[in-house]
């Protein structure tokens, strides 16, 4: 049977979606589209206790800022709605009591004291992992351990309770990840999780099977974090009779802090200076403050490319892909086992690539932006001329005004550093015989002519123009480093560049 291939990404409402989670989604989106299937996403907000407003909203913002949205989700639905958990509560109780039914989950009505209890008296007894499973729940209250009666009783009476699944006691569970090959697992390991809780929730294992079975679910591509979980998915697919359309699992690897030391975090983030979040993001309980990718000025575009790369590779050299570029490139097998390092020089080069390929004019409109913002008005012609001389060298379109604003705005004052190392009397000798000559200047004041001007004013003064040409940009630009400078003065003009130069030598002292 060939089923039609769907995928999921499956996020939590618990905060800012981090980076990780993005490229869930976006190996999803890419693994769907290569397939000629479909990419869903499903909100898992069961834990009501760890919701945060806006989350959602953020998750749907990001997806839609990358252009790798789902094709159904509970902001557009398709035939398996609703898509997000809390609203399909009423659906998940009679798999529960199904499964108690076929002998596999069973009533457990443990107060917290009663498990707490259990715990004390493990730990006290040196049991590394204390927990509630096929040797345990022999000793507890629960629909295993009380009469048939009792358990009516209890349940008639309104008493709390919880379904757990019953683990069996020692069998190899085993799964084919599509990343990691053979998995197994013995069952001695794992402990009868809770799957319905006493509110009448589901948990995340219970909800996420139940939906994958009816969102006809076909891969599931998601964190590694969550492979301890797939043993008990399997047997939970099994246990229902789910087998033959269980998904194919593939479980990404993680992503690592810069220096490889661990899974990356919002801290490494905060302590190196980086984004680990798509978009800004404010907790809406702390009002604590994260910074995101797009607002940083990373491009969407620049951003993917980033982001696939991190545990994806296409085998070969190419570096810079298009969206379809993408999908067409993509496979699960060459998504790789171990962790990926988190490197930010990546990014920026990235997005550095990006934006030496944008047309001027859709540059000049984040320039001309920026410019207003910071009180300059440029006309069109200056804009176009600064994007064109200054997008090869930039990182951020932020960068293109921030970087050249001394072009409309003359300096007021001169790096010292370098002032102190190169304005001498050569200096200003040069500069004082070059803004004569361009008062008398007239012809057309392009790089070329602003050059052969100064060469020559320089040979006529007999000072090699080496020398002094940092000196030049200093007195002309405010400090020792920028964008070609012949390029700025034909964006200056002739007499804008004669009067920096002589504020400059009025202002400058000339130490040797
Ligand atoms: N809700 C889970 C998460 O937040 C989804 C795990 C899965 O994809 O099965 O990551």
């Amino acid at each position: 049977m060939n089923r039609e291939v769907r995928v999921r990404f499956a996020p939590s409402p618990t905060g800012a979606l981090h980076i990780g989670g993005v490229r869930t989604a976006l190996y999803n989106y890419l693994f769907a589209k290569k397939m000629g299937g479909k990419f869903l996403l499903r909100i898992e907000d069961t834990d009501q206790t760890r919701f945060v407003p806006g989350a959602e909203d953020y998750i749907k913002e990001s997806l839609e800022w990358l252009g790798i949205s789902p094709v159904e989700s509970p902001w557009n639905p398709g035939d398996c709605g609703p898509y997000r958990q809390s609203e399909r509560k009423p659906m998940y109780m009679q798999y529960a009591l199904d499964l108690v039914k076929k002998g596999h989950a069973y009533y457990a009505f443990d107060t917290s004291e009663e498990l707490e209890a259990m715990r004390e008296r493990l730990t006290a007894a040196r049991v590394v992992q204390p927990q509630y499973n096929s040797i345990t729940r022999t000793q507890m209250k629960n629909s295993l351990t009380l009469s048939e009666d009792e358990v009516k009783t209890r349940l008639i009476s309104g008493e709390p309770y919880v379904i757990r699944i019953k683990i069996p006691r020692n069998e190899d569970v085993r799964l084919n990840d599509m990343i990691r090959g053979w998995v197994m697992v013995n069952s001695s390991t794992l402990d009868d999780k809770v799957l319905m809780k006493s509110d009448g929730m589901p948990t995340y294992h219970l909800a996420n099977i139940v939906d994958d079975y009816l969102m006809k679910i076909t891969h599931v591509i998601r964190g590694e974090e969550w492979l301890p979980s797939a043993p008990l998915h399997v047997l939970l697919y099994r246990y229902f009779g789910w087998e033959d359309t269980m998904p194919q699992f593939a479980h990404l690897p993680l992503l690592l802090k810069p220096d490889g030391n661990g899974k990356l975090s919002k801290r490494d983030g905060d302590k190196l200076g980086f984004p680990v979040f798509p978009l800004n993001w404010t907790d809406p309980f702390t009002g604590e403050k994260s910074s995101g990718f797009r607002e940083q000025g990373y491009l969407p575009d620049a951003f993917l490319n980033f982001l696939v790369f991190l545990g994806w590779n296409p085998g070969d050299e190419r570096e810079l892909f298009t969206l379809e570029e993408l999908v067409e490139a993509f496979s699960v097998d060459r998504i790789g086992k171990s962790g990926t390092k988190f490197d930010i020089a990546k990014a920026k080069w990235y997005n550095e690539q990006y934006l030496k390929t944008k047309s001027t004019a859709e540059l000049m409109n984040y320039f001309i932006a920026n410019a207003k913002a910071d009180g300059a008005d440029v006309s069109t012609d200056k804009a176009e001329a600064i994007v064109n001389l200054m997008k090869e060298r930039v990182t951020f379109p932020a960068d293109l005004w921030k970087e050249s604003k001394f072009i409309i705005t003359a300096p007021s004052d001169f790096d010292q550093e370098i002032a102190s190392k190169k304005w001498n009397s050569d200096a200003a000798k040069v500069l004082s015989a070059y803004a004569t000559a361009l008062d008398s200047f007239n012809g057309e004041f392009d790089a070329i002519s602003a050059k052969i001007l100064l060469e020559s004013t320089a040979e006529a003064e007999g000072i090699k123009l080496g020398k002094v040409m940092q000196a030049v940009r200093l007195a002309v630009t405010g400090s020792g480093a920028g964008p070609d400078l012949m390029v700025v003065f034909a964006i200056l003009g002739s007499a804008e560049v004669a009067k920096r130069i002589r504020f400059a030598l009025s202002t400058l002292i000339v130490v040797a």
